[in-house]
C-alpha cells in the first residue's frame, strides 16, 4: 500500500535523498525543485541552492552536498525555480539543503518580490540552530511585506543524549527553549537505538510545543549512521498509525513524494 506521505529530506530537514542525488548530481543537473504539495497544509514548494550548511556535523546527513559557493550561479539557478511559483495556494515553502540564512542576498530578494507578486501570505523556511539570532529580522522583513514566515527546525529528537552524542545535532536547547524561535520541528526516526515509545514520545512533545511535526524515516545514505530495518519496521506498525492522518503531521517515508529532491532520472 503506498502510504500518503511527503517526501523530502528533510533537513533541517529535507531529507536525505537529496543528498544522495546531491552526490551523483554535484552540479546543478536536472533535479526536480519545484513541486506542489496537496496533502494537509497545501503548498508549493522549492528546492533552492545556497552556499551550503554552516553546520554540517551531523552524523546522519550528506544532502548538504546540494550548494554552491558561486553566488551568482545560486542566484540564476534560484531566479529560474522562483519563477514557476504560481501562488496557487497562497503559501509556499522553500528549502535550500541547510538554512535560509545561506540562501545569497539577490535570491532573498527575488523571494520577497515573488511574495508579494503572487499573493504568498505564509512562507515556511528551514534554520538550524546556530542561526536562531536572524530569525526574528527575518520574519520582520517579510512581516513588513505581509507574509508571515514560519521557521522549521530540524531536531530531530528531544532526548539531548541521544541528540548530541549520536547524531552531533548541534542544539543546545529544549522544546520550550527551540519554541521561542521556531514555529515547526523535524524529527529523525528509523534510527538503531529508538522505540515505538521513543518515538510516539517525540512526536508528542513536538505537537505540544511547535505548530507542525515533520517526520522523516531515516534512509540509507552516506554516512556512519544508518536506518535500522526493525525500528522503521515497528514504526509503520506502532507509530504512522497514529499520526498518519493529523493534519499536524507530516510523514516522509521515502524520498520522492515530496516532489523536491526525488530520483536522480527525475531530475
Ligand atoms: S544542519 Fe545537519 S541535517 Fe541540516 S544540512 Fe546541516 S548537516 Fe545536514
Amino acid at each position: 500500500m503506498r502510504l500518503p506521505l511527503y517526501n523530502k529530506l528533510s533537513h533541517d530537514c529535507i531529507t536525505i535523498n537529496q543528498l544522495e542525488r546531491a552526490i551523483l548530481l554535484p552540479q546543478e543537473s536536472t533535479m526536480e525543485r519545484y513541486s506542489v504539495i496537496t496533502d494537509k497544509t497545501p503548498r508549493e514548494i522549492l528546492l533552492l541552492r545556497g552556499s551550503g550548511c554552516r553546520w554540517r556535523r551531523c552524523r546522519f546527513c550528506d544532502y548538504h552536498l546540494d550548494f554552491s559557493t558561486d553566488e551568482r550561479a545560486n542566484f540564476a539557478l534560484n531566479s529560474r525555480e522562483l519563477q514557476k511559483v504560481t501562488g496557487q495556494y497562497g503559501r509556499l515553502e522553500v528549502i535550500n539543503s541547510g538554512s535560509f540564512t545561506d540562501l545569497d542576498a539577490q535570491t532573498l530578494g527575488a523571494l520577497e518580490g515573488v511574495c508579494r507578486e503572487k499573493g504568498i501570505h505564509t512562507l515556511h523556511v528551514e534554520c538550524h540552530w546556530m542561526h536562531r539570532a536572524a530569525i526574528p529580522p527575518f520574519k520582520a522583513r517579510f512581516a513588513a511585506q505581509g507574509v508571515t514566515v514560519k521557521v522549521k527546525i530540524g531536531v530531530e529528537t528531544f532526548d539531548p543524549l541521544f541528540r548530541e552524542s549520536y547524531l552531533d545535532k548541534g542544539i543546545d536547547a529544549d522544546a520550550r527553549q527551540i519554541a521561542q524561535y521556531c514555529d515547526e520541528v523535524c524529527l529523525l526516526q528509523g534510527l538503531p537505538g529508538q522505540s515505538p515509545a521513543s518515538m510516539q514520545a517525540d512526536i508528542e512533545t513536538g505537537l505540544r510545543w511547535f505548530e507542525r511535526v515533520c517526520v522523516n524515516i531515516m534512509q540509507k545514505n552516506t554516512k556512519p549512521i544508518q536506518p535500522d530495518p526493525q525500528v522503521i519496521q515497528a514504526f509503520c506498525r506502532q507509530v504512522l498509525p497514529l499520526y498518519q492522518h493529523d493534519p499536524r503531521v507530516d510523514i516522509l517515508l521515502s524520498n520522492t513524494d515530496f516532489g523536491v529532491g526525488g530520483a536522480c532520472d527525475a531530475q
